[in-house]
Protein backbone atom coordinates (compact mmCIF):
# COMPACT_ATOMS: atom_id res chain seq x y z
CA UNK A 1 0.00 0.00 0.00
CA UNK A 2 1.23 3.37 -0.65
CA UNK A 3 -0.49 6.97 -0.88
CA UNK A 4 -1.35 8.94 -3.93
CA UNK A 5 -1.63 13.22 -2.90
CA UNK A 6 -2.78 14.75 -6.04
CA UNK A 7 -4.01 18.07 -6.89
CA UNK A 8 -5.60 19.45 -9.73
CA UNK A 9 -5.47 22.79 -11.83
CA UNK A 10 -8.28 23.50 -14.00
CA UNK A 11 -9.76 26.01 -16.50
CA UNK A 12 -13.13 27.55 -16.93
CA UNK A 13 -15.28 29.41 -19.47
CA UNK A 14 -14.25 33.26 -19.77
CA UNK A 15 -17.58 34.60 -19.70
CA UNK A 16 -20.77 32.97 -18.65
CA UNK A 17 -22.32 32.58 -22.14
CA UNK A 18 -19.31 29.85 -23.12
CA UNK A 19 -20.17 27.99 -19.86
CA UNK A 20 -20.56 24.06 -21.34
CA UNK A 21 -23.11 22.71 -18.72
CA UNK A 22 -21.81 19.51 -18.39
CA UNK A 23 -17.73 20.59 -17.53
CA UNK A 24 -17.38 23.31 -15.72
CA UNK A 25 -13.72 23.09 -15.02
CA UNK A 26 -11.53 21.36 -17.23
CA UNK A 27 -8.32 20.03 -16.18
CA UNK A 28 -4.95 21.60 -17.74
CA UNK A 29 -3.07 20.23 -14.68
CA UNK A 30 -2.20 16.67 -12.78
CA UNK A 31 0.41 17.00 -10.06
CA UNK A 32 0.78 14.20 -7.39
CA UNK A 33 3.13 12.92 -5.02
CA UNK A 34 3.82 9.43 -4.07
CA UNK A 35 3.80 8.82 0.02
CA UNK A 36 5.37 5.45 1.61
CA UNK A 37 3.14 3.86 4.38
CA UNK A 38 5.45 6.30 7.01
CA UNK A 39 4.16 9.63 5.02
CA UNK A 40 7.58 9.90 3.29
CA UNK A 41 7.58 11.34 -0.46
CA UNK A 42 9.22 8.65 -2.67
CA UNK A 43 8.01 9.92 -6.41
CA UNK A 44 6.37 12.71 -8.01
CA UNK A 45 4.14 13.29 -11.11
CA UNK A 46 3.36 16.22 -12.72
CA UNK A 47 1.87 16.71 -16.61
CA UNK A 48 0.01 19.56 -18.58
CA UNK A 49 -3.13 18.88 -20.58
CA UNK A 50 -4.06 20.89 -23.36
CA UNK A 51 -7.61 21.99 -22.78
CA UNK A 52 -10.09 22.02 -25.79
CA UNK A 53 -12.99 22.84 -24.32
CA UNK A 54 -11.67 26.13 -22.76
CA UNK A 55 -8.81 26.70 -25.12
CA UNK A 56 -7.88 30.16 -23.75
CA UNK A 57 -6.92 30.37 -20.31
CA UNK A 58 -9.41 32.45 -18.75
CA UNK A 59 -7.53 35.87 -16.67
CA UNK A 60 -8.11 34.55 -13.06
CA UNK A 61 -6.66 31.21 -13.52
CA UNK A 62 -3.90 32.06 -15.71
CA UNK A 63 -2.82 34.69 -12.89
CA UNK A 64 -3.14 32.25 -9.98
CA UNK A 65 -1.76 29.02 -11.84
CA UNK A 66 1.27 31.04 -13.06
CA UNK A 67 0.71 29.43 -17.25
CA UNK A 68 -0.09 30.96 -20.23
CA UNK A 69 -2.05 29.45 -22.94
CA UNK A 70 1.26 29.40 -24.65
CA UNK A 71 2.64 26.92 -22.37
CA UNK A 72 -0.43 24.38 -22.73
CA UNK A 73 -0.19 24.38 -26.81
CA UNK A 74 3.27 23.83 -26.47
CA UNK A 75 3.78 21.22 -23.27
CA UNK A 76 -0.22 19.92 -22.51
CA UNK A 77 -1.34 16.71 -23.68
CA UNK A 78 -4.49 15.25 -24.44
CA UNK A 79 -6.21 14.68 -21.29
CA UNK A 80 -6.82 10.69 -22.19
CA UNK A 81 -3.32 9.85 -22.70
CA UNK A 82 -2.55 12.05 -19.32
CA UNK A 83 -5.30 10.02 -17.97
CA UNK A 84 -3.77 6.62 -18.86
CA UNK A 85 -0.31 7.37 -17.63
CA UNK A 86 -1.07 9.01 -14.60
CA UNK A 87 -2.71 5.73 -13.38
CA UNK A 88 -0.11 3.67 -14.74
CA UNK A 89 2.03 5.71 -12.38
CA UNK A 90 -0.62 5.32 -9.72
CA UNK A 91 -0.75 1.51 -9.36
CA UNK A 92 -2.81 -0.78 -8.06
CA UNK A 93 -2.88 -0.33 -4.53
CA UNK A 94 -2.64 3.25 -4.44
CA UNK A 95 -4.96 5.02 -1.34
CA UNK A 96 -5.83 8.43 -2.97
CA UNK A 97 -5.57 11.42 -0.84
CA UNK A 98 -6.51 15.35 -1.54
CA UNK A 99 -6.92 18.93 -0.10
CA UNK A 100 -10.43 18.71 0.21
CA UNK A 101 -13.18 16.40 -1.65
CA UNK A 102 -13.22 18.76 -4.74
CA UNK A 103 -10.71 17.70 -6.85
CA UNK A 104 -11.95 13.59 -6.93
CA UNK A 105 -15.10 14.65 -7.93
CA UNK A 106 -13.51 17.28 -10.90
CA UNK A 107 -11.40 14.75 -11.66
CA UNK A 108 -14.15 12.42 -12.42
CA UNK A 109 -16.60 14.65 -14.16
CA UNK A 110 -13.66 15.17 -16.59
CA UNK A 111 -13.21 11.87 -17.09
CA UNK A 112 -16.80 11.06 -18.03
CA UNK A 113 -17.55 14.00 -19.83
CA UNK A 114 -13.81 12.45 -22.68
CA UNK A 115 -16.18 9.26 -22.51
CA UNK A 116 -13.18 7.30 -20.25
CA UNK A 117 -13.94 4.74 -18.22
CA UNK A 118 -13.54 5.76 -14.82
CA UNK A 119 -10.19 4.10 -13.63
CA UNK A 120 -10.83 4.64 -9.31
CA UNK A 121 -12.44 1.80 -7.55
CA UNK A 122 -15.83 1.79 -6.05
CA UNK A 123 -16.89 2.57 -3.61
CA UNK A 124 -13.85 5.10 -3.67
CA UNK A 125 -12.23 5.41 0.13
CA UNK A 126 -10.01 8.65 0.23
CA UNK A 127 -8.15 10.50 3.13
CA UNK A 128 -9.22 14.32 2.57
CA UNK A 129 -6.37 15.97 4.28
CA UNK A 130 -7.94 19.08 5.02
CA UNK A 131 -10.49 16.98 7.58
CA UNK A 132 -7.65 15.40 8.99
CA UNK A 133 -5.89 18.54 9.47
CA UNK A 134 -8.79 20.00 11.18
CA UNK A 135 -9.55 17.45 13.16
CA UNK A 136 -6.23 17.30 14.40
CA UNK A 137 -5.54 21.16 14.86
CA UNK A 138 -9.05 22.47 14.33
CA UNK A 139 -12.27 21.91 15.92
CA UNK A 140 -12.99 19.10 13.08
CA UNK A 141 -15.43 21.23 11.27
CA UNK A 142 -13.35 24.16 10.03
CA UNK A 143 -11.81 23.76 7.03
CA UNK A 144 -8.30 25.77 6.16
CA UNK A 145 -7.09 26.80 3.10
CA UNK A 146 -3.56 24.40 2.36
CA UNK A 147 -1.29 27.47 2.72
CA UNK A 148 -2.38 27.78 6.08
CA UNK A 149 -1.92 24.77 7.75
CA UNK A 150 1.69 25.13 5.83
CA UNK A 151 2.32 28.14 7.60
CA UNK A 152 1.15 26.20 10.44
CA UNK A 153 2.83 23.45 10.88
CA UNK A 154 6.35 25.51 9.14
CA UNK A 155 6.44 23.44 6.01
CA UNK A 156 6.86 26.28 3.87
CA UNK A 157 9.66 25.00 1.38
CA UNK A 158 9.91 28.50 -0.51
CA UNK A 159 8.11 26.86 -3.72
CA UNK A 160 4.42 29.05 -5.01
CA UNK A 161 1.44 27.56 -4.03
CA UNK A 162 -1.14 26.45 -7.14
CA UNK A 163 0.57 24.53 -9.41
CA UNK A 164 -0.64 21.43 -8.92
CA UNK A 165 3.04 19.30 -8.17
CA UNK A 166 4.01 21.75 -5.35
CA UNK A 167 0.14 21.79 -3.69
CA UNK A 168 0.58 17.83 -3.81
CA UNK A 169 3.81 18.05 -2.16
CA UNK A 170 2.58 20.43 0.30
CA UNK A 171 -0.30 18.49 0.86
CA UNK A 172 2.06 15.30 1.18
CA UNK A 173 3.82 17.36 3.66
CA UNK A 174 1.34 18.19 5.72
CA UNK A 175 0.09 14.52 5.69
CA UNK A 176 3.31 13.85 6.84
CA UNK A 177 2.76 15.99 9.79
CA UNK A 178 -0.04 14.63 10.85
CA UNK A 179 -0.89 11.26 13.32
CA UNK A 180 -1.55 8.51 10.79
CA UNK A 181 -1.67 6.21 12.67
CA UNK A 182 -4.27 7.36 14.34
CA UNK A 183 -6.46 9.13 11.36
CA UNK A 184 -6.25 6.09 9.45
CA UNK A 185 -9.73 5.06 10.33
CA UNK A 186 -11.32 8.26 9.25
CA UNK A 187 -11.55 7.28 5.60
CA UNK A 188 -13.39 9.38 3.65
CA UNK A 189 -16.36 8.03 0.71
CA UNK A 190 -16.65 9.93 -2.73
CA UNK A 191 -20.20 10.60 -3.77
CA UNK A 192 -19.49 11.51 -7.61
CA UNK A 193 -20.55 7.58 -8.26
CA UNK A 194 -23.03 6.36 -5.84
CA UNK A 195 -25.23 3.01 -5.39
CA UNK A 196 -27.54 2.12 -8.02
CA UNK A 197 -28.62 -1.16 -6.92
CA UNK A 198 -29.58 -2.39 -3.02
CA UNK A 199 -26.01 -4.73 -3.78
CA UNK A 200 -23.49 -1.38 -4.83
CA UNK A 201 -24.75 0.03 -1.40
CA UNK A 202 -22.02 0.85 1.10
CA UNK A 203 -21.86 -0.71 4.44
CA UNK A 204 -18.63 0.83 6.52
CA UNK A 205 -18.17 -0.21 10.37
CA UNK A 206 -15.24 2.26 11.71
CA UNK A 207 -14.02 2.09 15.84
CA UNK A 208 -16.94 4.39 17.00
CA UNK A 209 -19.44 4.29 14.36
CA UNK A 210 -21.11 2.31 11.42
CA UNK A 211 -21.74 4.60 7.54
CA UNK A 212 -23.97 3.54 5.57
CA UNK A 213 -24.33 4.99 2.02
CA UNK A 214 -27.76 3.85 0.51
CA UNK A 215 -28.70 3.89 -3.51
CA UNK A 216 -30.14 6.57 -5.43
CA UNK A 217 -33.90 7.60 -4.85
CA UNK A 218 -36.33 9.97 -6.39
CA UNK A 219 -37.30 11.52 -2.92
CA UNK A 220 -36.37 11.28 0.59
CA UNK A 221 -40.14 10.32 1.10
CA UNK A 222 -39.55 7.21 -0.30
CA UNK A 223 -35.89 6.58 0.92
CA UNK A 224 -37.35 6.44 4.78
CA UNK A 225 -39.41 3.46 3.87
CA UNK A 226 -36.88 1.76 2.75
CA UNK A 227 -36.27 -1.68 5.89
CA UNK A 228 -32.35 -1.34 4.94
CA UNK A 229 -31.91 2.56 5.26
CA UNK A 230 -33.85 2.52 8.57
CA UNK A 231 -32.92 -0.41 9.97
CA UNK A 232 -30.39 -0.17 13.54
CA UNK A 233 -28.33 -3.35 13.40
CA UNK A 234 -25.74 -2.39 16.23
CA UNK A 235 -22.01 -2.57 14.57
CA UNK A 236 -20.77 -4.10 17.45
CA UNK A 237 -22.57 -7.53 17.80
CA UNK A 238 -24.73 -7.20 14.32
CA UNK A 239 -27.87 -8.03 16.30
CA UNK A 240 -31.20 -5.63 15.85
CA UNK A 241 -31.29 -2.77 18.31
CA UNK A 242 -34.80 -1.96 19.26
CA UNK A 243 -35.70 1.60 18.54
CA UNK A 244 -37.00 3.45 21.65
CA UNK A 245 -38.44 6.26 18.75
CA UNK A 246 -39.00 6.25 14.94
CA UNK A 247 -37.37 8.10 12.77
CA UNK A 248 -38.17 11.69 13.56
CA UNK A 249 -36.90 14.58 11.65
CA UNK A 250 -36.03 18.33 12.68
CA UNK A 251 -35.93 20.24 9.26
CA UNK A 252 -35.93 19.40 5.67
CA UNK A 253 -32.92 17.08 5.69
CA UNK A 254 -31.68 15.46 8.83
CA UNK A 255 -33.64 12.38 10.71
CA UNK A 256 -32.90 10.77 13.88
CA UNK A 257 -33.50 7.68 16.59
CA UNK A 258 -32.22 6.12 19.34
CA UNK A 259 -32.36 1.98 19.82
CA UNK A 260 -31.16 0.20 22.50
CA UNK A 261 -28.56 -2.77 22.10
CA UNK A 262 -28.91 -5.02 24.99
CA UNK A 263 -25.43 -5.75 25.70
CA UNK A 264 -23.73 -2.94 24.02
CA UNK A 265 -26.29 0.10 25.76
CA UNK A 266 -27.67 3.17 23.20
CA UNK A 267 -27.20 3.64 19.49
CA UNK A 268 -27.98 7.29 17.77
CA UNK A 269 -29.27 7.14 14.64
CA UNK A 270 -28.69 9.93 12.14
CA UNK A 271 -29.80 9.64 8.69
CA UNK A 272 -28.53 12.48 6.45
CA UNK A 273 -30.25 13.75 2.88
CA UNK A 274 -27.99 14.37 -0.14
CA UNK A 275 -30.09 16.03 -3.07
CA UNK A 276 -28.50 15.21 -6.64
CA UNK A 277 -28.47 18.02 -9.38
CA UNK A 278 -31.01 15.75 -10.97
CA UNK A 279 -33.37 16.44 -8.05
CA UNK A 280 -32.88 12.77 -6.72
CA UNK A 281 -31.49 12.11 -3.61
CA UNK A 282 -29.48 9.69 -1.84
CA UNK A 283 -29.20 9.01 2.07
CA UNK A 284 -26.11 8.88 4.34
CA UNK A 285 -27.01 6.92 7.54
CA UNK A 286 -24.21 6.59 10.75
CA UNK A 287 -24.98 4.86 14.06
CA UNK A 288 -23.02 5.88 16.96
CA UNK A 289 -23.01 4.42 20.26
CA UNK A 290 -23.81 7.25 23.02
CA UNK A 291 -23.84 7.60 26.63
CA UNK A 292 -26.92 8.08 28.52
CA UNK A 293 -26.68 12.11 28.45
CA UNK A 294 -26.27 11.91 24.63
CA UNK A 295 -29.25 9.63 24.46
CA UNK A 296 -31.64 11.41 26.87
CA UNK A 297 -30.91 14.66 24.48
CA UNK A 298 -32.32 12.78 21.62
CA UNK A 299 -35.94 11.76 23.31
CA UNK A 300 -35.70 15.60 24.40
CA UNK A 301 -35.39 16.46 21.50
CA UNK A 302 -38.27 14.12 19.85
CA UNK A 303 -40.24 15.31 22.85
CA UNK A 304 -39.67 19.20 22.07
CA UNK A 305 -40.81 18.03 18.40
CA UNK A 306 -43.81 16.09 19.18
CA UNK A 307 -45.41 19.20 21.28
CA UNK A 308 -44.00 21.95 18.57
CA UNK A 309 -46.46 20.06 16.54
CA UNK A 310 -49.08 19.23 18.87
CA UNK A 311 -48.82 23.43 19.97
CA UNK A 312 -49.58 24.08 15.57
CA UNK A 313 -52.20 21.77 15.50
CA UNK A 314 -53.94 23.48 18.43
CA UNK A 315 -54.09 26.92 16.50
ZN1 LIG B 1 -24.56 -4.63 20.23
Amino acid sequence: MHYVVMDLEWNQASSREAVHPDLVFEIIEIGAVKLDESGCVVDEFDALIRPTVYPELYFRVREVVHMSTKLLEREGRPFAEVIEEFFAWCGPDAVFCTWGSMDLTEFQRNILYFGIENPFPFPLFYYDVQKLYSLSYEDGKARSALETAVDRLGLFMGEPFHRAVSDAYYTGLVMGALPMKQLKPMLSVDYFRLPRTPEEEIHLVFDTYSKFVSRIYPSREEAMRDAELTSTVCYRCNEPAKRRVNWFSDNARHYYTLAWCPKHGWLKGKIRTKKNPDGSVFMVKTLKLVPQNTAVDVLVKHEELKSKRREKRLK
